[in-house]
């Protein structure tokens, strides 16, 4: 039988760099948490063959005292916390000692430092190797602050070196992370080489030009042009950043910044709440884009739950998770054709002080449908303008205009013709040199081969997928329609057993409140089983059993579940889509200023329901690019 002995040291931190260092992008996220702790102005990262031959970290913050310097590199040694209450309000990255400590044990670590505390001219350096000797202590050249020097990344562990990838996908890491620092870290100056080449220099970013320069060559320009800035706060909580509109989607998860005070997460109740916000207005399969950050008490998020310290865990996760999820879904619901036509800077939501935020639209104007209690059906009532009309399930853009509000005042004959005629061409550049304020998605010009309406504004050209634009308008209003009653519920004739786990038991009984108030009657029956009774009435054809545990696993994980809503919403798409004006209809000229100024005013009017843009704008300048004028 083997005998138990304790790990010699140098084997302890080898294994605990198996979980701390697992390539080269993780050392340097290690190494550049530490030069932020030490409160550095400006951060040089250096890098050769994807990071396995050097990486070179310098800073100018505070560097390590000369006594300091040999225990920095031992495992659990750390200035950042002296007891469990100070690890409770964390507010430095760093806290576990153990990043030098496991970096030394797999490669060749030199450490050189300045502390502003040091009397003597130059500073002090240790280095160390695989921690085969203790390191020992040699003056250096060193203005203030520290340096941190990596070579040979592995070179005593080959198994690891094995797993390590092309040079360039390992570098392509590095980038990432340093790419997610700089943006959590406005203030601070970043540069980053690789074989000697600068890949980025950025400067420290102080107004929100400047921070918004940073986000357009981190994410690319293309990333601002289709950001809205907000900036919302509730109990407790702040959430500010660039969240992109639905249209300007990705493949990958790839442009996805999320922080917590400061620190980049990749956390499941935060990607869950956010796809949440984006159900209704993203096609299928794509993924948002955002750069978000989440401001909260210290104490109300335990960082200590992961060694890398990617996940965090939440005091109250449902309070998060709605907060992040409103406020996103309302940033979203809120914008407005306008918002996008401006330039980067007014895209961005923000006015020439740069902090406007993002403010709740001025009361909806109703298009007209009436909800009947007794039947819960949508209807139009005979007196509600044309568009309300149309608007109902029943389908067909109307033959007047009249009332709709916004662009038709007066000066507009509503005419049978797709195409504006001579006198109403005449009435439209009347109104656009004259009109101080022409309404953003402009006014209607022609049909195009039913399909397409061609509008223009003051500065440029519009053309709006009229079947898409109009399915949305019509599902947004059933949608608020249905909000405005409660979920009905309806008995089974026969109440179904569901045979679920112990835990899932538990949770029924435990929140039977709450899944009273989405409609169900869900009893537990027995320690592994339940009996469900009643069932939300628009789910009545669903199945079951199914739907029950989703709804339970939920609850569990978020505290709430959003299915009944999104099945809901579903049903409501597929009824606007079949109730909305389909191509090939001839439309007036005075019908299509009405479903333009109906865009205007409707939530999350930019796409339609499945997530595909409904209008899209040519400005001048661009037309002008088109045709190489003035160039
Ligand atoms: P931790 O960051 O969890 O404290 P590390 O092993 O990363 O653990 O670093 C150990 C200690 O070394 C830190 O607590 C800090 O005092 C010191 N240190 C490391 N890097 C720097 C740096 N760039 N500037 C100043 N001090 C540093
Ligand atoms: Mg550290």
């Amino acid at each position: 039988m083997k005998r138990i002995a304790l790990l010699s040291q140098r084997l302890a931190n080898q294994i605990a760099a198996g979980e701390v260092v697992e390539r080269p992008a993780s050392v340097v996220k290690e190494l550049l948490e530490n030069s932020v702790d030490a409160g550095a102005s400006r951060i040089d990262v250096e890098v050769e063959q994807g990071g396995s031959k050097l990486i070179r970290i310098r800073d100018d913050g505070q560097g390590i005292n000369k006594e300091d310097l040999a225990l920095a590199l031992s495992r659990h040694a750390t200035s950042k916390i002296a007891d469990l209450d100070d690890l409770e309000n964390i507010a430095s990255l760093g806290f576990r000692g153990e990043a030098l400590a496991s970096i030394s044990s797999v490669s060749r670590l030199l450490l050189a430092s300045r502390s502003v505390d040091a009397t003597e001219t130059g500073g002090w350096q240790v280095e160390a190797a695989g921690q085969e000797m203790t390191p020992t202590l040699a003056p250096a050249a060193h203005p203030q602050g520290t340096t941190v020097e990596v070579r040979d990344l592995f070179f005593n562990t080959p198994a690891r070196k094995k797993f390590l990838r092309t040079e360039n996908t390992e570098f392509g890491r590095i980038d990432e992370v340093v790419k997610r620092l700089a943006l959590s870290r406005f203030e601070l100056a970043f540069s980053l080489r690789h074989n000697q080449r600068t890949v980025h220099q950025l400067q420290a970013a102080q107004s929100m030009q400047e921070k918004q320069r940073r986000i357009g060559l981190v994410c690319g320009p293309a990333f601002l042009e289709h950001a809205v800035y907000i900036d919302i706060e509730a109990s407790g909580l702040r959430l500010w950043g660039w969240v992109c509109l639905p249209t300007f989607s990705r493949s990958q998860p790839d442009l996805q910044y999320f922080y917590v005070n400061g620190r980049v997460i990749r956390d499941k109740l935060v990607s869950h709440a956010v796809k949440q916000a984006y159900r209704d207005v993203l096609f299928h399969g794509r993924h948002p884009a955002f750069v978000l950050y989440l401001e909260l008490q210290p104490a109300l998020v335990d960082v200590n739950v992961h060694p890398t310290k990617h996940e965090v865990r939440f005091r109250d996760q449902r309070l998060v998770h709605d907060f992040l999820f409103r406020s996103l879904h309302k940033a979203l619901a809120d914008v407005r054709p306008a918002d996008h036509m401006e330039p980067a800077l007014e895209a961005a939501g923000m006015g020439a002080d740069g902090q406007r935020r993002v403010e709740s639209p001025a009361q909806q104007v109703p298009l007209g449908l009436r909800l009947d209690e007794s039947t819960g059906e949508l209807y139009a009532p005979p007196d509600a303008s044309g568009a309300a009309r149309s608007a109902a399930a029943t389908g067909g853009w109307s033959a007047t205009a009249a009332g709709s509000g916004g662009g038709d005042r007066g000066g507009w004959r509503p005419g049978a013709s797709p195409v504006a005629s001579l006198a109403e061409q005449a009435a439209l550049y009347q109104r656009l040199s004259e009109d101080a304020e022409v309404p953003p998605l402009g006014y209607a010009l022609a049909q195009l081969h039913g399909v397409y309406i061609l509008a223009q504004n003051q500065n440029g050209l519009i053309v709006v997928d009229m079947h898409a634009a109009h399915e949305r308008i019509t599902y947004e209003h059933m949608k608020t329609a249905s909000d405005n009653q409660s979920i009905k519920a309806q008995p089974l004739l026969v109440p179904i057993s569901i045979a679920v786990s112990r835990a899932e038991a538990e949770c029924a009984e435990a929140q039977a409140d709450e899944l009273a108030t989405l409609g169900f009657d869900i009893a537990r029956v027995a320690d592994e089983s339940v009996i469900v009774r009643q069932v939300p009435s628009i789910l009545a054809r669903a199945d079951i059993e199914q739907l029950v545990r989703d709804v339970l696993a939920d609850v569990r994980e978020h505290g709430r579940s959003e299915r009944i809503s999104a099945y809901r919403d579903e049903l409501l798409s597929t009824m606007a889509c079949h109730g909305s004006v389909r191509a090939n209809r001839q439309l007036s000229i005075a019908e299509m200023n009405a479903l333009l100024r109906d865009m205007e005013r409707t939530e999350r009017s930019g796409q339609c329901n499945h997530g595909r843009p409904t209008w899209v704008y040519q400005s001048m300048s661009d037309l002008d690019k088109l045709f190489l004028r003035g160039q």
